[in-house]
This record gives structure tokens, sequence and C-alpha cells, in this order.
């Protein structure tokens, strides 16, 4: 009898994590995933809180892979040390704010070094990758670069194009099959997904949903907005939270408004009331408000005839509008709701 070799796979909840993980276990390797949270996964935030997204099932992609495989998963909080690699990517941003490569490195190596620890005893590290999907992180130059700076060198295998590149340790050392592997390259989803029918899995994470939010280009603009507006790129989870909700108008540049879309988003924002100056109509149905920054008095009417806009009272002469301090001190405005004309589309965030 000999001990199977172990394989730690990184897995995001999408189709390829899944696929690759699946062709390694059914080599009687024993696999256990890993899951990396930055603070920027699109899954169960957005569409857990607004209303409209209701029907769509809420739930964790990954936890769910992991269930669909028999698999162990651990869930790793990254959020601080993330940080280092969205500020300073050493190979740039994608197209928006996204360091894609960086961030493959990063996760990488974490893997590795979690994988390696002596109670850990990992032998080789699997990942979804697929030469020529993404323009910037996933192409052939770029896999020996996340090998070699995320410190894994042969010991990180991609089942899903590995014939498309050299031999791996765990493929040389016979641990496994390389003729039972892949030669997927491009864009073209089909033969993953082909693959996912012969596997038998049908209900997988489509992936035009994207796995973060940094390849949104209206989530990056308001990510440089933020460091624009305060002079410093520091970020806290819940700057990047709040980036994920409501409408964001900057009618100037020391503050701005963070309006509430629907019911669902009004619960999750009337979350920050003791944090944020909130503002909402009193005399008519309507968003809640928060405010971020510093605005002077006049700045808040103009707050608050712009929150009226967006409630039922947008037609009508005088809109009654309550502020509440975060520290719960409520006061009431009577004004005339922001003409659509006067609202300068320049504001939008
Ligand atoms: S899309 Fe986001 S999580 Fe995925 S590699 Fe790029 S930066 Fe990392």
């Amino acid at each position: 009898m000999t001990t199977p070799r172990r394989a730690v796979s990184l897995i995001s909840g999408g189709l390829d994590s899944l696929l690759a993980t699946k062709i390694i276990l059914d080599q009687g390797i024993h696999v256990e995933g890993i899951n990396f949270y930055t603070g920027f996964c699109v899954e169960g935030h957005t569409h857990a809180i607004r209303k409209k997204d209701k029907q769509k099932e809420k739930r964790n992609n990954a936890l769910w892979v992991a269930e669909q495989l028999g698999i162990k998963l651990h869930i790793i909080d990254v959020i601080d040390e993330y940080k280092d690699v969205l500020l300073n990517p050493k190979h740039g941003y994608g197209q928006n704010l996204n360091p894609c490569l960086d961030c493959k490195i990063f996760m990488v190596n974490k893997a590795q070094a979690w994988a390696w620890m002596e109670e850990n005893q990992f032998d080789f590290i699997i990942t979804g990758e697929v030469i020529g999907q993404r323009p910037k992180s996933q192409r052939k130059e770029t896999m020996p670069i996340i090998a070699r700076e995320s410190g894994a060198d042969d010991r990180l295998l991609r089942p899903l194009c590995a014939k498309n590149l050299p031999p791996t340790k765990p493929e040389v050392e016979g641990w496994v099959d390389r003729e039972k592997l892949y030669g997927f390259h491009g864009r073209n989803r089909k033969p993953q997904m082909a693959l996912a029918a012969e596997f038998g899995f049908t209900d997988y994470a489509q992936p035009a949903g994207g796995c973060c939010f940094l390849t949104d280009k209206p989530y990056s603009d308001k990510l440089a907005d933020l460091w624009q507006s305060r002079g410093s790129r520091e970020y806290e989870l819940d700057d990047i939270m709040l980036l994920k909700v409501g409408r964001h108008i900057r009618p100037k540049s020391n503050f701005k408004l963070i309006i509430s879309r629907e019911e669902g988003e009004t619960h999750y924002l009337k979350g920050y009331k003791n944090e944020y100056l909130t503002l909402q109509t009193i005399s008519h149905n309507g968003p809640i408000a928060m405010i971020d920054g510093d605005p002077s008095e006049d700045d808040l009417l103009l707050a608050a005839r712009i929150v009226a806009r967006y409630g039922q009272g947008r037609d009508a002469t005088q809109v009654e509008v309550e502020f509440r301090s975060p520290t719960g001190e409520r006061t009431q405005h009577k004004v005339m709701p922001l003409a659509a004309a006067d609202l300068n589309p320049e504001w939008h965030v």
C-alpha cells in the first residue's frame, strides 16, 4: 500500500477550477481546496443584497464546488495582505484595476506556503488556468512567470492545459498520468463545457459573472474616485464593500452620496447609519442615502435636493428630508427636488 499523493487546488468557484480538480481527483489523488477571500469577490454579496436578484440562488460557489467534488475547502481571509498586490502590482493592471498576474502569483504563493507547511504536507498545487483564456494573465509566457515567482515551480500543475506546457513534477514522477490531462487553449469555452457535461456537471457558475469586482469597469472607476478624493490609496474592507452598493454621486470633490437603488440596498445601507451621516425623504417614499466626505451646510442642502430627486416626490414642489447624524440626532429640511436637467451626468461616479 502506498500513501496517496496530496494536492491542493485553488478553487475560485468557477467551472475551470471545478474541472481541474475533478481531473486530478479521478486519478486517485487526495485533493483539498483553498479559496482566498480578498474582499473584491462578486458572489454572495451583491446578489445576496439586491432584491431584484432574489431569484438567483445565493450560494458560495467555492463551497458549492467543494460539495460537488466531495472535498474539504479551506477559505482563507487575505484582505489585508491583498492590499499590497492591488496597490503595487509589479506586472501592472489589466483593462481595469485588476492586477491579475500579480494576483495569481500571490495566490499560488499563499497556497504553496500553506500547503508545504509541515502539518499540511501536500505534494503539488492545481489551478484551473487555461493558456490564452485571459489576454494578460493567462498566456503561454505568463505560465512560467506564475510558477517561478510564486515559488511553486514545477509543483504547479494546470490539468486543463498541461499538454501545452512542459511536464511538471507530478507528471514526471508518475503521480499523475499526463495522458489523462488536457490541452485546452484560447478563449473558446466549449471544450470545458463539453467536459463538464461528460462529468455530469450542469449547474456550475457561469463565467460571465467574473470572479471579482476588479475586472468591472464601473467598480474600478468608483475605486479610483475614492482614492483620488481621499488623496490616498489606502482602503478598509467597508470602503470596498460600499463601492458594490448603490448609486454613487459626487457633486463636489469634498463629498459623495451613496443612494440606495432598491429595498435590499436600503436595508444594507441602514447598517452603516451609526458611522455616516444619512438622509431620507420623510414626506414621500424614497431611498436612503449616505454621505461620505466633509460637506458644508450648502452642500447638505444640495445633497437633500439630489436625494429628493430619486424619491416619489421628484415632481413635487417641496419635499421634506431628514438627516440623521451617526450619533442619532435628527434634523429636517424642506427642499425643492433637483430638476432632472440640473443633475449633471458627470456627478455619477
Ligand atoms: S479577476 Fe480578480 S481574483 Fe481573478 S485573477 Fe484577476 S484580480 Fe485576481
